[in-house]
């Protein structure tokens, strides 16, 4: 697993304040892309212990009560899923009653059965590719509306797809 960069503080990736983990490499492309420099799998570094161990000691840094946010690039392309499924279950392990909050170019409905193991560790999935023809800056944590931001606990204990409420 590749990562761009671990921001402390992210006010646009989530609600309220959270650090924000920008994985690195993306499949995807999409015309658009707000963040193109992501995309470039032999750009970034290397996700190591001690990166995992930055995020679990400095979550509550300064008393501010974080939640984490997981974007890209693509959290759960091949390269990086494994990675980001260490990531999401080490951090439940640690912080049980924070919130996990990702952003994936797939839909879930494509999902293979190793990006399926992440949903037991996530709150809210943002899911679906950017499209700029449904591009529109006034919705909520996503950028065109074909993109969901689903509800993961609720949509698992009812087997369907929950969306967040606005
Ligand atoms: S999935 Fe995200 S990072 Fe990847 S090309 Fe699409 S908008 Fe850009």
């Amino acid at each position: 697993m590749k990562f761009s960069k671990i921001k402390d503080n992210d006010i646009a990736n989530g609600i309220g304040i959270t650090m924000s983990l920008w994985t690195q490499g993306c499949p995807h492309h999409c015309k658009g892309c707000f963040n193109g420099e992501t995309w470039d799998f032999n750009s970034g570094k290397e996700f190591k212990k001690e990166n995992l161990d930055y995020i679990l000691e400095n979550i509550n840094k300064n008393s501010v009560q974080r939640d984490l946010s997981i974007l890209g690039g693509e959290p759960l392309c091949p390269e990086n899923v494994d990675g980001v499924i260490e990531v999401c279950k080490r951090f439940k392990e640690e912080f049980p009653n924070k919130k996990i909050y990702m952003w994936t170019g797939y839909t879930v409905d494509d999902f293979t059965e190793r990006q399926k193991e992440v949903l037991k560790y996530l709150d809210v999935l943002v899911d679906g590719p950017f499209q700029q023809e449904n591009r529109n800056l006034s919705l909520t944590m996503r950028g065109s509306s074909n993109q969901r931001v689903i509800d993961v606990k609720k949509s698992l204990a009812e087997e369907k797809i929950v969306l967040v409420e606005a």
